[in-house]
């Protein structure tokens, strides 16, 4: 993926050259960032941050395609794990517990799994802090809202995702984790969700977002 280069015995999916160009946001060194402004007002999140710009066309289009629909997996941990080296080092570490946006169950059947997980893998793996799927499900499909009011359309949304793992889920610093934020819609109701369980404390991560956020 990218250049399109052979690869070398050591380098999987991307080249070493391509890795160390990826269009990162540096958000996690930033508060006030604008991921954090995206909840402002809606939410109580600790931190947010996305780790790539993506653009059309671009390599991290490909790759988060390549994940969502080419059976690629191995993309989603190895950018969890890129993703993670660099939240390690921030106050990202405090989080106790990583969980995935959760995939609507019509879609996890066809496509046979979450392309979240792998992300989720991959940054427990360099943070060092357990996981947790799936913590949430969806609890109706969120299609044909259409005909719907503003506010019934809303309230179709907050009630879209249920934690199922409450138990270990309370008490926690909990970061949720989806492939890419755009309007942050998604992320809301599920940290809504989360936030339902006593004592969480919430902090979102994202592997891509647009360029303008
Ligand atoms: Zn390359």
């Amino acid at each position: 993926m990218g250049c399109e280069a052979p690869l070398d015995a050591d380098e999987e999916h991307i080249c070493k050259y391509c890795l160390d160009h990826l269009p990162t946001t540096k958000h996690w060194e930033q508060t006030n960032n604008p991921i954090e402004q995206i909840f402002w007002g809606k939410l109580q999140v600790v931190s947010a941050a996305s780790y790539l710009y993506f653009s059309k066309g671009g390599i991290v289009q490909e790759m988060l395609h390549n994940l969502k629909y080419n059976h690629q997996l191995g993309v989603g941990r190895l950018l969890g794990k890129r993703f993670g080296a660099e939240l390690a080092k921030t106050p990202f570490s405090d989080i106790d517990l990583i969980v995935p946006v959760p995939l609507h169950k019509d879609k996890l059947r066809k496509r046979g799994y979450n392309q979240c997980d792998p992300i989720v893998e991959g940054l427990s793996e360099a943070i060092g802090k357990e996981y947790c799927l799936p913590a949430l499900k969806r609890t109706a499909s969120n299609e044909s809202q259409t005909r719907k009011g503003r506010y019934e359309r809303w309230l179709n949304v907050k009630s879209l995702f249920k934690a199922v793992e409450v138990e270990r889920i309370a008490g926690k610093h909990v970061l949720l984790v989806d492939d890419v934020v755009t309007t942050g819609a998604t992320l809301e109701a599920c940290a809504s969700a989360l936030l339902e369980v006593p004592d969480v404390r919430l902090s979102i991560a994202s592997i891509a977002c647009p360029a303008l956020v």
